[in-house]
């Protein structure tokens, strides 16, 4: 599991290792939600994980990418934000601590709000959605109610993304379609070629339509970029990291094998 504390000793190691450091807002409780830079051309992707709190683990993916990156100094700029939920995975913490399964199971942030269903895409229509607070599934009072959700849209409209990846587990599936029309050839096309390159374990999903408010539809439907979510791992929630130890190789070169995309 990947926490806050770990990513804040993260921070200063990475730092040194050559990445701008950047906290692209506060959550809700006040906890940074740090972004690694590591500087290329404009045309940025974005890799983020950890905004369902019991899925923190897929923050070791974002990580292995980083430093990737900054061994391989990528051609495009690309932005890394392991823990896009730092509040939420506190409670997972503290559920770990006291055997709490409630806690542990937590995905939404500290006030009760599913990160993930928050955006701005057809928001409240999602075929799970609940209206109200709890440890998953609550849309929120309207789009963009928390801190979080806005900071990551925020950041992303402003840094010019023109691609996003978002870590989740588990499954080791992925998704890619949010009712794109114009886009949808390309955005199949980079479907296709993430499938290949991560293998004939992931599953791929077209015309999911169930989902709502997510980052990913926000990205696709507002920004009109691609924009992919993936399931790492099998297992039992909260996943450890020896249960993400093979997606973590599969996926460490995945950004930049997609900037020939942006
Ligand atoms: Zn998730």
């Amino acid at each position: 599991m990947y926490f806050y504390d770990e990513l804040s000793a993260d921070a200063d190691k990475y730092f040194k290792l050559g990445a701008n450091v950047i906290s692209i807002g506060k959550s809700g409780e006040g906890r940074d939600i740090i972004c690694f830079e590591v500087k290329g051309r404009d045309g940025a992707i974005i890799s983020t994980a950890g905004i369902h709190a019991r899925e923190c683990v897929s923050a070791y993916v974002v990580k292995r990418q980083l430093e990737y990156a900054l061994a391989h100094r990528p051609s495009h700029t690309q932005y890394f934000i392991p823990l896009v939920n730092p509040d939420g995975a506190e409670i997972v913490k503290e559920g770990l601590r006291t055997g709490d399964r409630s806690k542990q199971l937590w995905k939404a942030n500290a006030a009760g709000v599913d990160l993930n269903v928050n955006f701005d895409a057809n928001w409240g229509t999602g075929s799970q959605n609940v209206f109200s607070s709890g440890g998953e599934n609550y849309v929120g009072t309207k789009p963009f109610s928390e801190r979080e959700s806005r900071a990551l849209a925020e950041f992303t409209k402003q840094c010019g993304a023109k691609l996003t990846l978002s870590y989740h587990t588990a499954g080791r599936e992925f998704y890619w379609y949010f009712f794109q029309t114009e886009h949808y050839r390309r955005d199949s096309e980079i479907a296709a070629f993430i499938e290949r390159s991560l293998k004939y374990r992931y599953k791929r999903i077209d015309g999911d339509c169930s989902s709502a408010g997510g980052y990913k539809d926000w990205c696709v439907q507002k920004l009109n970029i691609p924009s992919f979510t993936i399931e790492l791992g099998n297992g039992r929630h909260p996943l450890d990291r020896g249960d993400i130890a093979e997606d973590i190789e599969l996926n460490e070169k995945l950004p930049s094998r997609l900037e020939k995309y942006v």
